[in-house]
């Protein structure tokens, strides 16, 4: 780094050192403290914040802030792990975290930016599917068998190909489908598509008022489709 900028005031090109002092900024209501770095000239003893400082600095209080007020609790992490039924050294493998990692974190310890990520996508079973696939090679046979029989990773198998649907579907809702699946020893995919079909046919023929279709035709187009209905005019 060039320890040599234009001063401003000096109205030259200057030697300068770097200083570091604790500032507090408001953000979103709240005083957050963080080191802020700036540029003096060591002849005026001007200070500046130089290209690359003020972002730097603005970086800088967004992190300080996320680390108090957006970090996951402990208990938040310690049940995303229960959820994949995964030991804390297996867990931080799957995720790319160092072997102490996890246990740190789950002991107050607060995670980086990137790995605060990490955490967040892994409460998606599909994506930690996604995590696992590319790393179980680095953990043990006993961690694999318990973490692919885990409540979490089992509702990634499941839902494969239709997790996009996960977001928009109660605990409830979820479960019916899925012992549904079950019942008719269907795929959840397979499933979901014979509750679309005869509702799609009855919006379909409701935007053309002249058409009528009967479920038999409904079916007759799409042999996939039995006797179902969709479930929300039960609820
Ligand atoms: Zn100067």
């Amino acid at each position: 780094m060039s320890n040599r900028l234009p001063c401003s005031r000096c109205g030259v090109t200057r030697d300068i050192e770097i200083i570091e002092r604790v500032e507090q900024v408001t953000i979103k209501g709240r005083e957050i403290s963080f080191n802020a770095h700036y540029s003096r000239c060591l002849t005026c003893g001007d200070e500046f914040e130089a290209p690359g400082q003020l972002d730097a600095n603005l970086d800088a209080a967004r992190e300080a802030y996320a680390r108090l007020y957006e970090a996951p609790s402990p208990e938040t992490l310690v049940s995303l792990r229960a959820r994949y039924n995964a030991s804390q050294k297996a867990f931080g493998a799957i995720l790319g975290f160092g072997e102490l990692t996890m246990n740190g974190y789950e002991n107050g310890g607060i995670p980086d930016s990137t790995n605060r990520l990490l955490l967040k996508l892994a409460a998606d079973p599909l994506i930690f599917k996604a995590m696992y696939d590319i790393n179980s090679s680095k953990i043990g046979m006993t961690q694999r068998r318990r973490i692919e029989e885990s409540e979490g990773f089992q509702t990634a198998l499941r839902w494969a190909g239709v997790g996009g649907l996960l977001p928009f579907l109660t605990q409830v809702q979820q479960g019916k489908i899925e012992a549904c699946a079950e019942r008719y020893q269907r795929s959840i995919p397979e499933q979901v598509a014979v509750y679309i079909g005869p509702a799609s046919f009855r919006d379909y023929s409701g935007m053309y008022v002249e058409a009528r279709w009967s479920d038999a035709e409904a079916t007759s187009l799409s042999p996939a489709i039995t006797q179902s209905s969709p479930t929300q005019g039960a609820a």
